[in-house]
């Protein structure tokens, strides 16, 4: 996949100090990358729709017939809110390390607030929502970059399996555009001794 400004610029925040709300920030070599608030807020993106899908009553659950553009072309029945739940929990299982995934799972799964984290997980305030925002940033990159189909953007994902194919995964740094060169406003001739 790639990143493109108008996505990282939509996305940023707008008091961020590293971004001032651009969504980029240098990379290596002259290039660019996403900025931490555009990935976290991807993560938010997600993390609503996940809420809103587990708060569904079971009966509420979308069947869904999608089309399979595989090679046999059969449809296939789906259960999306399913899909997206199961997905959200296993690329997050995936993802993150194992201090990580236990903060994620008391805090963002169980709803433990950050007092009881605390806690449990042997954390002061600080170091509790600066791993917050570290397992933010780690998930919103992986829900975005996910391929074939990514959890972000989340009405692509549940339009279904309709994208043409997979494209293969690119490694980030977006090339950023070359700053204008300046052309000599006066030219002199060189002359050569004879
Ligand atoms: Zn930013």
């Amino acid at each position: 996949m790639e990143w493109t400004r108008s996505e990282t610029l939509a996305l940023a925040q707008q008091s961020c100090t590293f971004c001032h709300g651009l969504g980029l920030r240098p990379g290596r070599a002259g290039s660019s990358a996403p900025c931490n608030c555009v990935f976290r807020a991807i993560f938010r993106a997600c993390y609503t729709r996940f809420i809103k899908c587990t708060s569904k009553e079971k009966y509420v659950s979308r069947v869904s017939l999608e089309a399979n553009p595989g090679r046999l072309r059969k449809s296939v029945w789906g259960l999306k809110n399913e899909e997206f739940i199961a997905d959200f929990c296993l690329v997050s299982r995936r993802v993150l390390d194992e201090q990580q995934y236990k903060l994620f799972k008391f805090h963002f799964l169980l709803g433990a607030d950050w007092k009881l984290c605390c806690r449990r997980l042997n954390l002061d305030r600080g170091e509790f929502f600066h791993e917050v925002y570290r397992i933010q940033q780690k998930l919103g990159r992986a829900f975005r970059e996910l391929e074939p189909y990514a959890l972000y953007p989340v009405d692509e994902y549940f339009a279904g399996p309709t994208r043409e194919k997979a494209r293969p995964v690119t490694i980030f740094p977006v090339e950023t555009e070359k700053p204008p060169q300046a052309k000599p406003v006066l030219t002199f001739p060189v002359r050569r001794a004879a």
